[in-house]
C-alpha cells in the first residue's frame, strides 16, 4: 500500500526599496514608485517560498543552491529560481502539496494582485492555484516595513511524496 509522506518547510525573506527599480512580487510586476533591490529581481515572496520548498526537503537554502555571486541569477526572474527549487526536490520524489505565503508591506496594496500571484506561484510549483495562498498585512507603521524601507515575506510549504510501505 502506498503511503503519503509529508514534510513542512518555512521561509523568510526581505528586500530593500530602491528608486528606479521595478517592483516584482509573487512573480507579478506591480506599478509602484520604487522597486526592491538585491539579488535577482528581489522578489521577496518567491524567495521565501523557494526557501520553504528547499527547507521542507532539508536541502539547505536558496543562497546555497543559487548563490548571489553567480552571474546567472543577477536580475534573474525569480520564477526561474522557484522552478529550479521545485525541480531539485522533485529529484527526491517530492511535489508541492500547498503553499501559504504572507507579504509584509505598508505599500503598495497587495490585494489587487493576489490572484495573479497565485497563478504565477502555482505554475512555478507545478500545481493548481487552489493549493496556493497569498495573504498580506501591513506593520501598522512600525519597524522597517512600517517606514517603507522594504518588503518582507513569510512562507510555509508542504511537500508530499508516495512511498511504498
Ligand atoms: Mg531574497
Amino acid at each position: 500500500m502506498p503511503v503519503t509522506e509529508t514534510r513542512v518547510g518555512i521561509g523568510f525573506d526581505v528586500h530593500r526599496f530602491e528608486e528606479g527599480r521595478p517592483l516584482v512580487l509573487g512573480g507579478v510586476r506591480i506599478d509602484h514608485p520604487r522597486g526592491l533591490t538585491g539579488w535577482s529581481d528581489a522578489d521577496a515572496l518567491l524567495h521565501a517560498i523557494a526557501d520553504a520548498v528547499l527547507g521542507a526537503a532539508a536541502l539547505g537554502d536558496i543562497g546555497r543552491h543559487f548563490p548571489p555571486s553567480d552571474p546567472a541569477w543577477r536580475d534573474a526572474d525569480s520564477r526561474e529560481l522557484l522552478r529550479a527549487a521545485v525541480t531539485l526536490v522533485a529529484r527526491d520524489g517530492w511535489s508541492v502539496a500547498n503553499v501559504d505565503g504572507t507579504v509584509l508591506a505598508e505599500a503598495p496594496r497587495i490585494a489587487p494582485h493576489v490572484e495573479g500571484m497565485r497563478r504565477e506561484i502555482a505554475e512555478a510549483c507545478r500545481t493548481g492555484p487552489d493549493r496556493i495562498s497569498v495573504k498580506a498585512t501591513t506593520m501598522e507603521g512600525m519597524g522597517f516595513v512600517g517606514r517603507e524601507e522594504g518588503i518582507a515575506s513569510l512562507a510555509v510549504v508542504m511537500l508530499a511524496r508516495e512511498t511504498g510501505a
